[in-house]
C-alpha cells in the first residue's frame, strides 16, 4: 500500500475578493492510497481566510503522514491529522473511495444504505449590485437551478433588503431563497434585518453573526431559520449548536469537518435532533467536489446541497461532475467514480 501526495493550484474563473485579500487560485494536495491499480483519492483544499491551517501547513502534516504509514494502522495516522481537518479529509477520503471501490459500490452507498442517485444543488450569487446580482440569480433558474444562495451583509442593510427583494421578484415564488451573512451583523441588527427579509420569502439565512451563541439567540427571536457553517467547525460544535434547539439548519462541509467519516457523524447528530443538513464544498478541486456530493447523496433528502463550485474553477484535476437541470447525478462506479486525468 502506497500514499502519495499531488500537489496542485488551480486559476480561478475570476479572482474572489476576501476581506483581506484577493485570491486568484487556489492551491490543494491530491491524497492517493492504494495498491496495484486499485486506488482511492482524496482531496486537501484549505480555503485562505476560512480554514485555520494553511496550504503549507496541510502539505507538511500529509508529507509526514506519508512517511510515518503503516498499512495496517491507517487508523493511527488519522489520528494524527486530527488538528488538521482538511489533511485528514483527504486521507479519510482515500480511504472511504478505496474501501467503496473494493466494495463494488458508489461511496455514497458506503456511506448510507438510503443515499439518493441525484443531488439537488443550489445556485451561489455573489454580493453585487442588485442589477447585476437579479441577472446571475436569472440566468440560474433558466439554467434549471430552483435554490439561490445569496451572500448578504457586505452593504447595508437597506442594499440588502432591496436586492433580495428585487431577486425575489425577478425569479417568482418557487425558488429557494437562502442568504449567507458570514457573520456580518450583531445580534441585534441580525433580527432586525431578517425580520425585513422574511416578507421575501427566505428559507434561512447562515452565520447572521459570529458564534453559536449568538446565532441561536438570533433563531430564537428571528421569523427567518438560522444556520451555523463557520461558527460549528467540529463534531463538538454541531452538537453544542443543535443542543441550543434554535439553530434549524447545519452546514456540512467534509473538507472542513475531516473527511466524510466525520461528516456523517455530523449528520446523524443532526438528522437525530430533527435538524436539516446542507452539505457544501469549499472551491476544492473536482476531488474534493466528487467528495462532497457523495455526503450529499448519502444525506438522502430532496435538500439543496452547496457543492456546484467547480464552475468557479477555470481548470481542474479531473473531470468536474456536471450540473444538469439544477441537480449533480451522483456516480454510479465503485467509490468516487472521479479520478484525476
Ligand atoms: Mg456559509
Amino acid at each position: 500500500m502506497t500514499l502519495e501526495l499531488r500537489p496542485y493550484e488551480l486559476r480561478l474563473v475570476s479572482p474572489m475578493v476576501t476581506s483581506y485579500r484577493s485570491i486568484a487560485s487556489r492551491r490543494g494536495v491530491l491524497v492517493s492510497f492504494g495498491s496495484h491499480g486499485s486506488i482511492g483519492w482524496g482531496d486537501a483544499c484549505p480555503m485562505e481566510g476560512w480554514s485555520r491551517s494553511s496550504i503549507d501547513d496541510v502539505s507538511r502534516r500529509l508529507a509526514v503522514a506519508a512517511a510515518q504509514l503503516d498499512p495496517e494502522r491507517v487508523g493511527a495516522v488519522l489520528e494524527m491529522l486530527e488538528g488538521v481537518p482538511e489533511a485528514r479529509a483527504a486521507l479519510a477520503g482515500a480511504i472511504h473511495d478505496l474501501s467503496a471501490r473494493r466494495a463494488g459500490v458508489p461511496l455514497s452507498a458506503l456511506l448510507s444504505a438510503t443515499a439518493v442517485e441525484r443531488v439537488r444543488v443550489n445556485a451561489s450569487i455573489g454580493a453585487a449590485a442588485t442589477p447585476r446580482a437579479v441577472s446571475e440569480a436569472s440566468q440560474a433558474v433558466a439554467a434549471g437551478f430552483t435554490a439561490l444562495k445569496l451572500k448578504v451583509g457586505a452593504a447595508s442593510p437597506d442594499d440588502d433588503v432591496a436586492r433580495v427583494g428585487a431577486i425575489r421578484q425577478a425569479v417568482g415564488d418557487e425558488v429557494e431563497i437562502r442568504l449567507d451573512a458570514n457573520g456580518a451583523w450583531d445580534v441585534d441588527t441580525a433580527v432586525a434585518v431578517l425580520d425585513r427579509l422574511a416578507d421575501s420569502g427566505v428559507a434561512f439565512c447562515e452565520e447572521p453573526t459570529a458564534g453559536i451563541d449568538a446565532i441561536a439567540a438570533v433563531g430564537s427571536r428571528s421569523a427567518v431559520p438560522v444556520a451555523v457553517d463557520e461558527s460549528a467547525r467540529s463534531i463538538d460544535d454541531i452538537a453544542q449548536a443543535l443542543g441550543t434547539g434554535a439553530i434549524d439548519v447545519v452546514v456540512v462541509k467534509p473538507q472542513a469537518l475531516g473527511g466524510p467519516d466525520l461528516a456523517m457523524r455530523a449528520v446523524d447528530l443532526a438528522r437525530a435532533a430533527e435538524v436539516t443538513v446542507v452539505v457544501t464544498s469549499m472551491i476544492d478541486s473536482a476531488i474534493g467536489v466528487a467528495h462532497a456530493v457523495h455526503v450529499a447523496a448519502a444525506v438522502g433528502t430532496e435538500v439543496a446541497h452547496g457543492v456546484a463550485t467547480s464552475s468557479l474553477l477555470a481548470e481542474d484535476v479531473a473531470q468536474a461532475l456536471p450540473v444538469e437541470d439544477g441537480h449533480i447525478l451522483v456516480p454510479t462506479l465503485p467509490g468516487l467514480g472521479v479520478s484525476p486525468v
